[in-house]
């Protein structure tokens, strides 16, 4: 459940919050948690025999449902077909039980719901460079199922907390599972509430941290990718914060009850080199990363930008841009500082389309601005051309018959 281990959440998904919040920090700081000492506490087929445990599967089947059926999935059958087959492979003992959803929600962020499926937020997956490290979150996410900690989390929160504030939590999660509300912003207020009755220790993180790097490990990929990870949201996060000229804990709750994401970095490097076996070959597996989420690229960067958080979009998409500049990359820096719409900005982007348009892999919408760019610049000869281009490329745009007369 990683609402309390990547989470960037800055749009209030959590409600409900507050309850569990009371509940699971202790504030000690704790040794680092080894690969070789994780073993699954569960096989494969695993079912859950005690009481408790037998109804929270039962909700949770009825929440699986409602997901399964939210349009806030993406469906493309090859991406989830990839995705499960990533989970069918570090998913350790329960590889074959877990099933995975993807969400478009641009935040950074995957989610493993008690009875072992899980939801990826398709932020997650722009911001993965690789397969390595797509399947270290995964792999992380299985860690949680497979050392059996909704179930001790739920039975800690229900030794601790209030059980009327659990009961109206779960009366909530059991309305909305049965089809009580709909729209996509009930269902995050929804899963936000899911969510928050399963919040993590430290030592849970830790253990699906330490689970994470033995799993990617063990499947060939190089285990250092998961400290690569942390490396590139912290960047981020001190970027966004940077640009907003504000403290960067201020935006990110849960790093005052979790381990900082430093000290999570550190250990997952540690563990790393204790994982990383002399002579074996590890393949990140960027090439087939690459190729999968190919078709959903755009989109995934469209989502981010329009987030209107420069600081991050930027330091994201250079990011990105270290495996090569392309003309999609090109195209969403100039729509950051578009959609940003401060003094100046205008200019800057009109250069950023100018430079898009010189890549041959250029979006269609690159020409597009790049002409009304150079329109509104009164080159009014070169923003034909550019524009002519769009359409050439889009006859069927929305926007074809206006952008016709405008060149005509
Ligand atoms: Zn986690």
């Amino acid at each position: 459940m990683c609402l309390r281990c990547y989470e960037f959440n800055r749009r209030s998904l959590l409600v409900g919050g507050g309850v569990a919040a009371a509940s699971l920090s202790t504030g000690i700081a704790q040794a680092r948690i080894r690969p070789q000492e994780m073993q699954s506490l569960i096989g494969p087929g695993y079912r859950p025999t005690e009481r408790d445990e037998i109804g929270l599967w039962q909700q949770m089947a009825r929440v699986e449902e409602e997901i399964a059926g939210s349009n806030l999935l993406i469906k493309d059958p090859e991406i989830i077909r990839y995705l499960q087959n990533l989970i069918g492979t570090v998913g350790g003992p329960a590889a074959k039980d877990m099933r995975i959803y993807l969400a478009r929600i641009p935040d950074f962020n995957a989610v493993m719901f008690p009875s072992g499926f899980t939801i990826i937020f398709s932020g997650l997956l722009l911001r993965m460079r690789n397969e390595a490290q797509l399947s270290g979150v995964i792999a992380h996410e299985s860690g949680h199922f497979l050392r059996r900690h909704m179930i001790r989390s739920w039975r800690d929160m229900r030794r601790k907390t209030d059980l009327f504030a659990i009961g109206a939590m779960v009366a909530g999660v059991a309305g909305g599972a049965a089809g009580v509300n709909t729209g996509d912003i009930t269902q995050l207020a929804q899963l936000g509430t899911i969510l928050s009755l399963l919040r993590y220790s430290r030592v849970m993180e830790a253990e699906a941290d330490a689970m994470g790097v033995r799993l990617l490990a063990e499947n060939g990929y190089p285990p250092i990718e998961m400290a690569y990870t942390w490396e590139q949201l912290i960047g981020e996060l001190n970027a966004s914060a940077r640009h907003r000229r504000k403290r960067r804990d201020r935006r990110v709750g849960l790093f005052e009850t979790h381990p900082s994401p430093e000290s999570r970095m550190t250990d997952l490097r540690l563990s790393a080199r204790e994982m990383t076996l002399p002579g074996r070959n590890y393949d990140s597996r960027r090439g087939r990363y690459l190729q999968a989420i190919g078709p959903i690229r755009k989109m995934l960067l469209d989502d981010q930008v329009k987030l209107n958080d420069p600081g991050a979009s930027q330091y994201l998409i250079e990011t990105l841009a270290r495996d090569g500049w392309n003309g999609l990359l090109r195209f969403y820096e100039a729509e950051v500082w578009r959609l940003r719409n401060r003094q100046g900005d205008d200019l800057r982007a009109a250069q950023g389309y100018a430079i898009a348009v010189a890549y041959p892999d250029a979006p269609p919408e690159a020409w597009r601005w790049h002409g009304l760019s150079l329109m509104k610049a009164g080159r009014r000869a070169e923003a034909r051309v550019a524009l002519s281009r769009y359409l050439s490329m889009q006859p069927n745009a929305a926007d074809a018959p206006f952008i016709r007369q405008m060149i005509s």
